[in-house]
Parts: structure tokens; sequence; C-alpha cells
């Protein structure tokens, strides 16, 4: 497909893409899906991304940032109850250095389970160190290719750096994840084009979409949330285009939409990440309001239902 393609496909009504986008995923990964148990252990954050709640300029926001052991435990149960990946995520929190992070992971890893990290923007030989230390994969979402806008919403960063950290992580080998929000305010439909060939062009190994929701304390409170068919479309175009990868049925989905889970799930998608910090924690780290939960019994129930179960191997893209 090119970008004509992709454009006509973003612009028509025509839904018959989902069940598209619903076979490929059966063909080339299956009916397994895979739960990866998530850990938000900062929401301490250096940056200001305009749309998000953890951004460093909202006084609203009670900080937290995890121990070592809590984060190690919420690991362990997590693996004792069956996860296979386990994800760690914080904001851009400067406190946990590259040894710091180093000795976490290398501990999570010998629990015998796979470890995503969701850390931000760090140098060459930090992602490294992380890789040497044993983590397999790394989620640092682009946002949007379009350069203006992603200056505008990103005040304190760079985009070329943005792009410069999605290179190193695919040259040290881990396996590498990123995406778009959709339905940021001044986006168009054909960034979001540009956007599905970024993805392409990275070979990225995993994408998330997330449809854009604002935040009461943020700069953006008063513009309208995304559209959520937009952004089904681009998850499922993206799995036409890379089909063997792995994609997300985001919480923003569930969150903007009811059963928005499950549609993603029949759209493309064969992951899903339930949440195993705590309930207090996970109430403050609001990178977005109302953000929607994923029971385990939950999701095992709404998979049965639909003819698909929780896969239990590591989950790797399998080229
Ligand atoms: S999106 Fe990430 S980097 Fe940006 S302010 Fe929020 S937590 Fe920080």
């Amino acid at each position: 497909m090119n970008k004509k393609d992709i454009l006509d496909i973003l612009k028509s009504p025509d839904k018959s893409l989902f069940k598209e986008a619903d076979k490929v995923r059966e063909e080339h990964v299956g009916n397994g899906v895979h739960l990866r148990g998530l850990i938000e252990f900062s929401n301490i954050c250096k940056m200001n991304c305009l749309y998000c709640g953890l951004q460093s300029s909202n006084k609203n926001v009670e900080r937290f940032r995890l121990a070592k052991d809590e984060i190690l435990s919420i690991a362990k149960s997590g693996v004792e109850a069956g996860y296979k990946t386990i994800v760690m995520q914080s904001g851009e929190d400067s406190y946990f250095s590259a040894k710091v992070l180093c000795e976490i992971i290398s501990e999570i890893k010998s629990l015998d389970v796979a470890l995503t990290l969701s850390l931000g923007e760090r140098t060459y030989d930090e992602y490294k160190a992380f890789k040497d230390a044993g983590a397999d994969r790394y989620l640092i979402r682009i946002e949007t290719t379009d350069e203006k806008l992603y200056k505008k919403m990103h005040p304190f960063a760079d985009f070329e750096n943005r792009k410069r950290c999605l290179r190193d992580l695919k040259k040290i080998g881990f396996e590498t994840g990123t995406g778009c929000l959709v339905g940021l305010p001044g986006q168009t439909v054909e960034s979001l084009a540009d956007d599905i060939l970024f993805f392409k062009d990275l070979d990225a190994d995993m994408i998330g979409i997330g449809p854009f929701i604002s935040h009461p304390d943020t700069p953006l409170a008063s513009e309208p949330n995304g559209d959520f068919n937009l952004a089904l479309k681009v998850m499922a175009l993206t799995r036409l285009i890379l089909p063997d990868i792995n994609i997300p049925a985001t919480t923003a989905m569930e969150t903007l939409k009811e059963n928005g889970r499950l549609l993603a799930l029949q759209s493309g998608a064969n992951v899903v990440m339930p949440n195993l910090t705590d309930v207090e924690h996970k109430k403050l780290y609001s990178i977005y309001p109302n953000k929607a939960s994923a029971d385990r019994n939950e999701v095992e129930v709404m998979l049965k239902r639909i003819g698909r179960y929780v896969a239990d191997d590591f989950g790797f893209r399998k080229h």
C-alpha cells in the first residue's frame, strides 16, 4: 500500500477493513492473545507532553516512585499469576539511573519471564546496558510523525532524538515498539498515513495506537477526544501492513468506548496489557482520565466468547 491507498481507506466509511485485519491477524499470529503484566512504577516525569496528565508542569498530580523491592514483588506476583511478559513503565524519571534499572532488570529476568521496558528517551549506552542486563523489548511511541505537530505537543523534546532512540533500539537488537496518538489537535489524516508508513519503514515489532483523550489538568483540556473509529482504522491498517507484529488492544481504546478492547481484538489486535500496579498507584498514573482497567479473569472470559485464548508462550514476534 502506498500513501494514497492508505489515505483512501482512512477516509472511506467502508468498515470491511476491520474484518480483513482480523483475518490477517488470525493467519499470521493466530488466535492466542498475549497478556503483558504492566507495572507503572513512577509517575515522576521531567517532560511536558501537552496531552499528558503526568507532565512536569501539572501540579495537581500526587507523585510517587516505587522502591526496587516493591517493583520486584509486583513482578514476582505477576509471574506467579501466569504472566509471560512483565512491562516496566514510568515517566522520564532520572532517579532511576541505568545502574539501578539494570539491577531490577536482572532480578526480573531471573524469574524466567520476558521483559519490556517503557522508560522514555535514553542514550545508546543506557539502552545497550538494559539489553545486556536481559531486557527483551522496548516501547517508545513516536506519537506523531508530523514534525511541526510533534514540536508543538512536546515542548521539552526533540523529534530527531526520538527517531534516534528508535533506530538505536533496533540496532541494539530490542524488539522495538512504537505507535501514535490519533486525534491530536491539529493532526491531519495525511500525517496518520505517514505514521503508518513510518512503522513500516522502521519494521517495528510492536505498535500501540491510542486515541487522544483530553486530560482536565493539561493545556489540551478543552480539546475534543480523538475519534475511536479512526484510531481503530489506523490500527487495522497497521496489521495489514505489518502482518506478523504484536499489536495491543490499548487501554485508551477501552477508555474511550465501551467494549473498545473487544472491538480492537476483532480488528487486528493480539495483545492485552492488564495493570499489575496496586489500585492507589494506578489511580495516580493518570496519563489520561478515567483509565479503564483490564481484569485478567474478565479478559479470559471475553476471549473465550470470541473463540480466542490466552497464549502461553513469551509472545515474541514470529518473523
Ligand atoms: S507522555 Fe510520557 S514523557 Fe510525556 S509527560 Fe507523559 S509520562 Fe512524561
